[in-house]
């Protein structure tokens, strides 16, 4: 049977409780689309014999392969083994090969295992067992009438490992020709409804590729998606489909996938042998800390100041108390002086400059909550921008920070 569709089930009371993020889900279902296999459903249950039973066994009706992860270990509340194993009807037999593998695993260390351990080497009768050089609970893998089951551990190393050594190369072995695979535009500085309706036309052209908007902090991702194509097929197409999302959305695609817009500022600013500095108000450093983030930052960005206090904003950056007290320091006149100040204070050749009011109080009617002022010094010449921005106080600071570099990038 080749398993290109799959469900996903990860067992443990942690994950519902919310204290143990399921990264185990996040890269399983990266790293099995890469390989043609789609997760379709996902369910989290607690520890409960009657839980995973139930959903190992909907799983199994509906689509007839189901990957697990949790509940393999020595303890009570491991219980993955054993509910497949009865819901299947398979004795569990002890495995003389597994235990040898615990043994030598406890050697290593210099330990001796606990009684507990053995029941990791109990094995469903006809179960193929997964070795796990990185713990002590094997994978198992069973092919039953029912459908294929793959039982991973939780603790998310083994888990990987398992899946990198083990799991995707049968997988794959099964003979599943075709991928799932995507490609990411990243967008920012247009909201998601206009930028549907410039590329709206594309979405029937690029059928059957599946086209997903994500809005975030940083902007509006545009996920281009080609399931259970052959991988050539596939390429040609996404191929296709970005070039024409980028003849009409190009003037907001900054990068793709995992590009970061202050990497590619960067670069654009050390291709032009240009230096940047910023002067931070409401993003209070955050700025800074992206741009920093980057590695190699050091031969473009000199540095910025955080003038916070509007006193901050005169003694450091020259910024004019009158301009203050008559505009107020969220105004665009603050914004340009903060940037020509910055320019002469750091000698950079670009500054971008960020005032704003990030709440939750101090909003007004005419400068409500998320109200921010930019300033772009390049070369001598001042231009200003207001946005203003929505959410908390946390999402209008990185929103900020990203509308900084924005302007950077390609003015606003
Ligand atoms: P288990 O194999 O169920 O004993 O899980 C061992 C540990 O792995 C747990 O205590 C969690 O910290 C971690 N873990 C289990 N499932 C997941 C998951 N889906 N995502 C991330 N971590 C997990
Ligand atoms: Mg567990």
């Amino acid at each position: 049977m080749p398993a290109n569709r799959l469900e996903l089930i990860t067992i443990g009371t942690e994950l519902l409780l919310g204290f143990t993020l399921d990264t185990n889900a996040a890269f399983l279902g990266q790293q099995l689309s890469a390989a043609g296999v789609q997760i379709i459903r996902r369910t989290s249950v607690v520890d409960t014999p009657a839980e995973i039973r139930a959903a190992v066994d909907e799983a199994l009706t509906r689509t007839g392969a189901v990957l697990t992860t949790g509940g393999l270990g020595p303890t009570r509340d491991d219980m993955t083994r054993n509910v497949v194993a009865d819901l299947l009807g398979l004795p569990l037999v002890f495995n003389d090969d597994v235990w040898e593998m615990v043994l030598a695993r406890y050697r290593r260390f210099g330990r001796a295992p606990a009684e507990s351990n053995r029941s990791q080497a109990m094995v469903p009768a006809g179960a193929t067992w997964l070795r796990n050089e990185w713990g002590t609970a094997p994978g198992l893998w069973i092919d039953s009438p029912r459908g294929l089951i793959i039982m991973l551990p939780g603790v998310p190393l083994e888990m990987r490992k398992l899946m990198e050594h083990e799991v995707l190369p049968r997988l794959r072995a099964r003979g599943s020709d075709t991928v799932v695979r995507s490609v990411t535009l990243r967008t920012t500085g247009i909201p998601e409804s206009t930028l549907a309706e410039r590329i709206g036309e594309h979405e029937d052209a690029i059928a059957p590729l599946s086209l997903a908007y994500l809005p975030g902090l940083t902007g509006v991702d545009l996920r281009v998606t080609a399931f259970h194509l052959a991988p050539d097929d596939a390429a040609a197409r996404l191929h296709d489909a970005v070039t024409r999302l980028r003849s009409t959305a190009g003037a907001w695609i900054y990068g793709e996938n995992d590009d970061d817009l202050a990497a590619i500022v960067l670069g654009e600013l050390r291709a032009a042998g240009a230096t940047l500095a910023v002067a931070e108000s409401c993003t209070g450093g955050l700025l800074g800390g992206r741009i920093t983030a980057v590695p190699g930052a050091s031969d473009v960005f000199v540095g910025g100041a955080i003038a916070y206090a509007n006193d901050i904003k005169q003694r450091v950056l020259g910024v004019d108390p009158a301009l203050v007290a008559e505009h107020g320091a969220v105004s665009s006149e603050v914004a340009a002086a903060m940037a020509r100040g910055a320019a002469q204070a750091f000698g950079a050749s670009v500054v971008v400059s960020v005032t704003g009011i990030a709440g939750p109080g101090g909003g007004s009617a005419d400068k409500p909550v998320g109200t921010v002022w930019f300033g772009l010094y390049r070369d001598g010449v001042v231009t200003t921008h207001r946005s203003v921005f929505g959410g908390e106080r946390a999402e209008i600071r990185e929103r900020a920070v990203q509308g900084a570099l924005l302007g950077v990038w390609r003015g606003w």
